[in-house]
């Protein structure tokens, strides 16, 4: 039962098998520099004798119809994949479902149409993510195809969250309004964790803090999203490696009417000129602690501040959630930074939460807890794995979907306006 899993950027496509009946992963990689000189595809997979092997591949890749082919013939020669009657299905990540998608969904031509529909709302990923799924259904047109997307996790938010304070029509009329991203590691990670700390996910509150290039907070309620830190677009929230996250929206008049800045302009600047970059140079944390540990000042305020916002969010999704059972760590920065995670959680015994030192310094990779023993909230530091966790809603919704023919989700299945999970139609308000 091999899963292929899809994340097509617009010049790079990454990806990975699994088997999933034993939810392993046979092979991955990453195709770099599509449609531009230098392009480079490294493998990881495995040797006949099924010791790990890697592979690299430097040949011009025009396109992504030219990257999908040469991952085929990899993932052929490397013996992964034998014939593509092996594959139950492919997983395709895809960054925005606007309100139209809230679940995994099969991918059909009104699917595609309705992903399209999205491009307005993150015309920076969408159009890649798309241009992966129509290579792949000209490649493997008789594979089944879901789209995943990383904002459905959160359409459980209450309108009160999910809401700004701004012109009702302003929703209305153009969708502005709280989505929130990262939807697929948050849900990895939160099964994870009630795995983990052995209860069931439905009794469980959490605070899950995705911190990598990207980074955001999450708090979950019974396996539900409540409240998250991204917005509309994932500028909003925690201070991140590129991206400001909270700001005084009135900076952005300043800067057109004083600065005289161009909107495409501050665009750039708050995304990627800003965040640990913006403050201190460096927006790769390793370099910026390294940079912090021999003294230099800017570095040193850059820490403070990301450490700073991420326990300011702590605090609000406690009071948000009203009793947190375990804060949990997860992505490059949550899951290897034990200076981050001990500048995030400093100072909240008040709140119930104190860190293990040692515990917190251990390098061990996998799943931990590493808050005291007298903590009355747990902290976990759970490895996230989103292209397992597309995998396995891909096998999940292609089985739903031949377990009940004409439900919603399958592929020819009559749709209802305003069924759950259906694509192109707009619920709620709108
Ligand atoms: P992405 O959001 O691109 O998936 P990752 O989850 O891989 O990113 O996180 C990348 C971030 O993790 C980078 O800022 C990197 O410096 C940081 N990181 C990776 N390893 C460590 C480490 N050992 N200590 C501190 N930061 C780390």
């Amino acid at each position: 039962m091999k899963v292929l899993v899809i994340n097509s950027g617009s010049s790079s496509l990454k990806y990975e098998l699994f088997e999933m009946r034993q939810r392993t992963s046979l092979a991955r990689g990453l195709l770099e520099r599509i449609g531009e000189p230098g392009s480079r595809l490294l493998h990881h997979g495995r040797d006949s004798a099924g010791q790990a092997d890697e592979l690299v591949r430097e040949q011009p890749v025009p396109d992504h119809r030219a990257a999908l082919r040469l991952v085929q013939t990899v993932l052929h020669q490397t013996g992964a994949i034998a014939d593509s009657a092996e594959l139950l299905g492919i997983g395709h990540r895809v960054v925005h479902g606007g309100e139209a998608f809230q679940q995994p969904t099969l991918i059909n031509q009104r699917v595609l149409e309705a992903i399209r529909r999205q491009i307005p709302l993150a015309p920076l990923h969408n159009p890649a993510n798309l241009l992966g799924i129509e290579v792949a259904l000209a490649e493997y047109a008789h594979v089944p195809q879901v789209a995943v997307f990383d904002t459905a996790f959160h359409h459980t938010l209450p309108p009160h969250a999910w809401h700004y304070a701004l012109p009702a029509e302003l929703y209305q009329r153009h969708g502005i309004r709280r989505y929130g991203f990262h939807g697929t590691s948050h849900q990895y990670v939160s099964g994870r964790a009630a795995e983990i700390l052995g209860r069931p996910l439905i009794e469980l509150n959490l605070i899950v803090l995705h911190l990598g290039n990207g980074a955001s907070a999450t708090a979950v309620r019974g396996g539900r999203s409540v409240d998250t830190s991204m917005g509309f677009t994932p500028l909003e929230g925690l201070m991140m490696g590129t991206r400001c996250g909270d700001l005084d929206p009135a900076v952005i008049f300043f800067l057109t009417r004083d600065a005289g800045l161009s909107i495409d302009q501050i665009d750039a600047l708050l995304n990627k000129d800003s965040g640990l970059r913006g403050v201190c140079g460096a927006n790769d944390m390793r370099e910026v602690l390294r940079r912090a540990a021999a003294g230099d000042p800017r570095a040193q305020l850059a820490v403070e501040m990301y450490c700073y916002r991420v326990k300011k969010y702590v605090g609000a999704y406690m009071a948000a959630l009203g009793h947190v059972d375990a804060i949990v760590f997860t992505a490059g920065i949550g899951e290897n930074s034990a200076e981050v995670r001990a500048g995030s959680c400093r100072d909240l015994d008040g709140l119930g939460i104190s860190l293990d030192p040692a515990r917190n310094a251990s390098s061990s990779g996998g799943p931990r807890a590493i808050h005291s023993d007298g903590s009355r909230v747990q902290v976990l530091v759970v490895p996230t794995d989103e292209e397992l966790e597309i995998a396995a809603q891909t096998v999940a919704c292609i089985q739903a979907a031949s377990d009940a023919p004409g439900a919603p989700g399958a592929p020819d299945a009559p749709r209802q306006p305003g069924a759950r999970g259906e694509a192109g139609e707009v619920r709620g308000e709108r």
